[in-house]
C-alpha cells in the first residue's frame, strides 16, 4: 500500500531533507507531488507498458528489470513497475533502486509498512511471481512442503509458532441466554487490562483483539445471527479472562456462533497483523492555536478500544481516489490538574491535537472534514511501553511542536501512577510564542504540582520574548537534563522533527545518558 508523503523506501542521508510530516524527504521536481501522482494514475494512461493485461513473473524475468528506465518490484508476491513512480518517490530514486528486479518487502516494511502501495501503485501492478514448485525430499512432512510452496517473494501469512508459544495461545468458548452471547476468551496472561482488548462488532461481524506483548490474539467470526446496540467487555485481570457480551436482535436459540473469518483462532506477532480501522464520528473542532485544532472523535458504540499512553493510531482518507494514511497521536482533552487520581475520560472519545499545514495533503482534507462526519481510525501501534516509566525519578519530556503530543499522556500517566518520581521537566521547542501548543495548561500545571517544571524555548522569538531561544544544543541540554541526586533513575523522552529528535539523542548520549534511558518518538 502506498500511503504517502513517508516514502516507503529510505534515502541517503546526504539527500535527505526532512518535511514538516517528519520524514526525511528528498526535493522533488516540480510537478512531482504525491497530487501529480495521483493525476497521472488516473489519466489513463499505460502505466505498466503491458496494455492492461497481467501476467505472471518469474525470479528471472523479475531480475531483468533492475534499471531506473525499467525498474520492476516485488511486494508480498505482488509484481510492480515502479518506473514511472521514480520521479514521484518522496524517498528519492536511489532508494527505490535498492529493490529493483528484487523482493522490496523487507525494505518496505522496515520503512512503513502501513504505507498504502496498494492503493497508490494499482495502476502499476505487472502481476503476481510464478510459483515456484520445490520438490520436497521425501521425508519432509507435506506441511512443511505446502509452506515450501508459497509464491516467491510472499511472505508467510501466519507464522507457525513453536511448541512453548502454542501453549500460550488463548483459547476462546462462547455461550447464550435467551437474549444475550457470550465469548469468552482465556487469555493465559495475567494483569490484563482494558488496553490489551480491542473489540469491533460492526455489520454483525465480531472482531475481537488480545494483545499479548508483541502478539495478538483474535477472534473473527461473521455472527450467525443479528446482534444489536452496544457490545459489553469485561476483564478479570487476574485471571486473564476476558468477556465480550452481545445482546441478540431476536431471543432465539443460535446453533452455531458464525463464521469463521480469515484470521480467526490466530496467535501471531503483531506487527504481521494488517492494520483494522473503524468509522468515528468527528464530533467537535477546536482552535488550540493559529494552526493547531483538537479534534474530538466519537468511536462506534459497539466498539472497545483504548489507546496506550505513547502509542498513535492511523487515520485514513481517500484522497483525489486514492487511500491516504497517516499517524496522529491521541491526546487528552485537557490536562488534568488534579493528579491525585489517575484520569478518567470517557472512552468513548479519541482527542487528536493536529497541525494544519498550508501545503499539507492529509492535514487540508482533514481541516475540510464536518462535524458529523466521520473518518477511519485504526488500532493503536507503537514501541513505547509504560513500563518504562513505572521506576524514573526524574522524567525528562524534550518536546519540539507537535511533538508534544505524545507527552500529553505521558506526562499524567507519570504524575498520577508513578509512585517513585520526583521530577518531571518538559522543555518545549517552538518557532514563536503563538506556537506553544496549551501553554496556559502547562503553566497552569507547573504551578499546582512542584513536581512538574516547564521550559520554553523559541528559534524564532520575537523581541520581547524574556524567555530562552535557540535550537536543540547540547549546552542546553546539559544545563535542563540533569539526575535530581547522584544515581537517581532517570528516564527521557523525545519528540519531534526527525532530525531534532535526532540530534537530540545525539546529544544525550553524549551528555551520558544510556540507551535504555532514553525513548525517542519515531515513525
Ligand atoms: P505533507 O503533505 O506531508 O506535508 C507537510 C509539509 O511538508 C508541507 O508543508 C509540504 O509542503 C512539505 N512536504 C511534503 N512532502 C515533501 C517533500 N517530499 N519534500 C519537501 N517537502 C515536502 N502530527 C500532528 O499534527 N499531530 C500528531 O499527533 C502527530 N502524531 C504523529 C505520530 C507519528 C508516529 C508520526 C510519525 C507523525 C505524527 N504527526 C502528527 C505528523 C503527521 O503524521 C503528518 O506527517 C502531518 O500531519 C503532515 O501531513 P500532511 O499530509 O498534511 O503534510
Ligand atoms: P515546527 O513548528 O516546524 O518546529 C518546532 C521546533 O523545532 C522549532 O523551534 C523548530 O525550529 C525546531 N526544529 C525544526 N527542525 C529542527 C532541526 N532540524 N533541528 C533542530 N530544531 C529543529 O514543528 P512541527 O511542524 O510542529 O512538526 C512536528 C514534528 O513532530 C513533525 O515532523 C511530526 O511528524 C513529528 N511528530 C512525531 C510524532 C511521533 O513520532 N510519535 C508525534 C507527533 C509529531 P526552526 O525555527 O528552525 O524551524
Amino acid at each position: 500500500m502506498l500511503n504517502v508523503p513517508p516514502q516507503a523506501f529510505p534515502a541517503p542521508r546526504s539527500q535527505q531533507r526532512v518535511a514538516a510530516g517528519g520524514r526525511a524527504k528528498v526535493p522533488l521536481k516540480p510537478g512531482r507531488s504525491l497530487m501529480d501522482w495521483i493525476r497521472l494514475t488516473k489519466s489513463g494512461k499505460d502505466l505498466t507498458g503491458l496494455k492492461g493485461r497481467l501476467t505472471e513473473v518469474t525470479e528471472d524475468e523479475l531480475a531483468k528489470h533492475n534499471k531506473k528506465e525499467d525498474c520492476w518490484i516485488c511486494i508480498r508476491g505482488f509484481v510492480y513497475n515502479v518506473t514511472p513512480y521514480m520521479e514521484y518517490h518522496p524517498g528519492g530514486e536511489d532508494e527505490l533502486m535498492k529493490a529493483a528486479g528484487t523482493d522490496g518487502t523487507d525494505l518496505f516494511d522496515q520503512v512503513h509498512r502501513w504505507v498504502n502501495y496498494e492503493s497508490m501503485l494499482k495502476e502499476c501492478l505487472v502481476g503476481r511471481m510464478a510459483v515456484k514448485p520445490i520438490s520436497a525430499p521425501k521425508e519432509i512432512s507435506s506441511a512443511l512442503s505446502e509452506e515450501k510452496k508459497q509464491l516467491n517473494g510472499m511472505l508467510p501469512e501466519k507464522k507457525i509458532l513453536g511448541a512453548s508459544a502454542k501453549d500460550l495461545t488463548p483459547s476462546y468458548d462462547w455461550f447464550q441466554t435467551d437474549s444475550l452471547i457470550t465469548i469468552v476468551i482465556y487469555t493465559k496472561q495475567k494483569d490484563m487490562n482494558a488496553e490489551s482488548v480491542i473489540v469491533d462488532c460492526q455489520d454483525n461481524q465480531l472482531r475481537g483483539e488480545i494483545i499479548v506483548d508483541d502478539h495478538s490474539y483474535l477472534v473473527e467470526i461473521g455472527l450467525d445471527h443479528a446482534v444489536q446496540g452496544d457490545v459489553a467487555v469485561n476483564i478479570a485481570e487476574k485471571i486473564g479472562k476476558v468477556e465480550i457480551t452481545l445482546k441478540k436482535k431476536d431471543n432465539i436459540h443460535w446453533k452455531m456462533l458464525g463464521q469463521h473469518l480469515e484470521g480467526h483462532n490466530t496467535f501471531i506477532k503483531r506487527t504481521d497483523r494488517g492494520l483494522f480501522y473503524r468509522k468515528c464520528k468527528l464530533i467537535s473542532k477546536t482552535e488550540v492555536t493559529h494552526d493547531t485544532k483538537l479534534l474530538c472523535l466519537m468511536l462506534p458504540k459497539s466498539t472497545h478500544l483504548h489507546v496506550p499512553a505513547g502509542q498513535h493510531v492511523y487515520l485514513k482518507q481517500i484522497i483525489a481516489g486514492t487511500e491516504v494514511v497517516k499517524p496522529y497521536t491521541p491526546v487528552l482533552p485537557f490536562l488534568p490538574l488534579d493528579l491525585k487520581e489517575p484520569s478518567r475520560h470517557d472512552d468513548a472519545y479519541i482527542y487528536l491535537m493536529i497541525k494544519i499545514y498550508s501545503c499539507g495533503l492529509f492535514t487540508q482534507a482533514l481541516d475540510h472534514i464536518q462535524i458529523g462526519d466521520y473518518i477511519s481510525v485504526s488500532n493503536p501501534e507503537g514501541n513505547f511501553k509504560k513500563s518504562q516509566l513505572q521506576t524514573s525519578e526524574d522524567l525528562f519530556l524534550l518536546a519540539a511542536g507537535t511533538g508534544f503530543t505524545p507527552m500529553v499522556k505521558l506526562l499524567s500517566c507519570a504524575l498520577t501512577e508513578v509512585s517513585c518520581l520526583r521530577t518531571v521537566k518538559l522543555i518545549f521547542f517552538n518557532k514563536t510564542e503563538d506556537d506553544i501548543l496549551w501553554r496556559n495548561q502547562l503553566e497552569q500545571l507547573a504551578l499546582k504540582d512542584e513536581r512538574f517544571e516547564v521550559q520554553f524555548v523559541l528559534s524564532q522569538p520575537a523581541k520581547d520574548w524574556v524567555g530562552k531561544q535557540g535550537k536543540i544544543s547540547l549546552s542546553l541540554l546539559s544545563e535542563f537534563v540533569k539526575r535530581s541526586k547522584k544515581d537517581s533513575e532517570v528516564f527521557i523522552c523525545i519528540c519531534g522533527p526527525t532530525p531534532f529528535t535526532e540530534q537530540g539523542v545525539q546529544y544525550l548520549k553524549d551528555l551520558g545518558y544510556s540507551q535504555e534511558e532514553i525513548h525517542a518518538f519515531t515513525a
